[in-house]
């Protein structure tokens, strides 16, 4: 079967190049010359462990290709995936669907055949009948069928869980969009990955409250770790203690900086918009929203008072150790490093960092920040050391070295990737996230 991906970023490259893996024949395309370019030399624009192994294999199978051409793209395509981004619109928090809108209107024009035409961008309830409507009046005369496939990878474990999915939903309001669905996944249905078939409202929801659900998990441990420091209690043995119950769960209870990203921060605002659209709020979400937005800054202040309070924290140095929102992506977006950096700019506090992969997407997202080579020069001179993102790299740091390095021994793990007997007998003052 001929697949077409529009849009060829961290779903649409993955997803693309997973396809062609189970043998489908996949075109990615995107608009971004540069990003072609780099594809078609080999060259991986995005950061994802295993990605470049397996466009490379792909490509050479003549399974995979890569054009800025939409219409040479389509051509032939059973399906056409849009998997373009869908980001806050500046202003009022809607997911922003230019980008998809322009993607349908010119599928619509270019289209010279019966094709299921598929989401799989993350889009507000309603968007499937909106990519519909779009193609119909560009006066496409063939039968298109506008389906429902929110993707649900994580960045950093992108490819194992698109070939292993816990689930894949499709939304489809006919048979021959359901039929082609089939189709481009029977490869993992034959690895019992279960499909749920919905329809495309539904489906477009499911997306936003998975999200949701998971945001409110994370903030709901963050809210403990903070009582957990008032009250001289262990935030891990907390969430230990209530993830052994299956009806919990243990995933998504580790207390940290906040969630950042390029999906939990937009999807909850897109969310509270449809929602208030619609006449039916959803108060936990937007409790959510809120505690997450200042815990983010309340993380800055958390470095400073390691420092001794503001005052003394003037005209310090801090080293921030990772920068991306979570290990192995490059991605900045949203990540809470950049409200931690500028909460430590603010008050006057002089920051360096390192981080393994994301410094070239950071440098224009904080230039005051000094980025280093590797995390002992990011710790040369500083007063504090702090832990933003659990890189493995960071998980096994050299005491010694450091305090050698350092100006002072200050360690603030934001991650709580240590533990603090270890760290305090290697004679480090250690602050940590709920555990007093
Ligand atoms: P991205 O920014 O990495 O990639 C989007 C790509 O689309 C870019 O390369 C851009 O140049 C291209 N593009 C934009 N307009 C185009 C057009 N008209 N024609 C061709 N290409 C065009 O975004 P992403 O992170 O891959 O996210 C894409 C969608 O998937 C979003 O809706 C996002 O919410 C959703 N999603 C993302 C993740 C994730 O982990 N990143 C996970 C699940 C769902």
């Amino acid at each position: 079967m001929k697949i077409a991906m529009v849009g060829s970023g961290y779903v649409g490259l993955v997803s693309g190049a997973c396809f062609a893996d189970f043998g489908h024949e996949v075109v990615c395309i995107d608009k971004d010359q540069s990003k072609i370019d780099r594809l078609r030399d080999g060259i991986m624009p995005i950061y994802e462990p295993g990605l470049d192994a397996l466009v490379e294999s792909n490509v050479k199978a003549g399974r995979l290709s890569f054009t800025t051409d939409l219409a040479e793209g389509i051509a032939g395509a059973a399906a056409v995936f849009i998997a373009v981004g869908t980001p806050s619109r500046r202003g009022d928090g809607h997911a922003d669907l230019s980008y998809v809108y322009a993607v349908a209107r010119e599928v619509g024009e270019s289209l010279d055949h019966d094709a299921v035409v598929v989401t799989k961008s993350t889009v507000p309830v309603g968007t499937g009948d909106e990519v519909e409507r779009i193609i119909a009046d560009t006066g496409c005369s063939h039968r298109v069928s506008v389906v429902s496939n929110p993707e649900f990878l994580r960045e950093g474990a992108a490819i194992g869980d698109f070939k292993r999915p816990d689930r894949i939903v499709i939304g489809a309001e006919d048979d021959f969009g359901r039929e082609v669905m089939r189709e481009v996944y029977r490869p993992l249905f034959l690895n019992e990955s279960p499909i749920l078939f919905t329809g495309r409202r539904t489906s477009e929801l499911i997306k936003y409250a998975a999200n949701a659900f998971l945001a409110t998990k994370i903030t709901f441990i963050n809210e403990m770790a903070d009582l957990c420091e008032k009250v001289g209690a262990d935030v891990q043995d907390v969430s230990r203690g209530i993830g052994m119950d299956g009806r919990i769960g243990a995933k998504f209870l580790h207390a940290g900086p906040g969630y950042g990203g390029s999906c939990f921060p937009k999807d909850t605002l897109a969310l509270l918009k449809t929602a208030e659209d619609a006449g039916s709020p959803t108060r936990i979400v937007e409790a959510v929203v809120k505690v997450n937005d200042s815990r983010k800054r309340a993380m800055g202040r958390k470095v400073i008072d390691a420092l001794g309070g503001v005052d003394a924290a003037r005209g310090k140095t801090v080293a921030l150790l990772g920068l991306t929102f979570k290990p192995n992506t490059d991605d900045m977006r949203d990540s809470p490093a950049i409200a931690i950096a500028q909460a430590l700019v603010d008050n006057g506090v002089a920051v360096t960092a390192y981080d393994p992969e994301g410094m070239e997407l950071a440098r224009p997202l904080m230039p005051e920040v000094t980025m280093c080579d590797s995390a002992y020069a990011a710790l040369e001179g500083a007063d504090a050391a702090a832990i933003v993102t659990e890189w493995d790299a960071f998980r096994a740091l050299d005491f010694g070295r450091m305090k050698r390095l350092m100006n002072a021994p200050v360690l603030v793990d934001l991650r709580n990737i240590y533990r603090p007997d270890d760290v305090r007998a290697a004679g480090f003052e250690y602050a940590s996230i709920g555990r007093s």
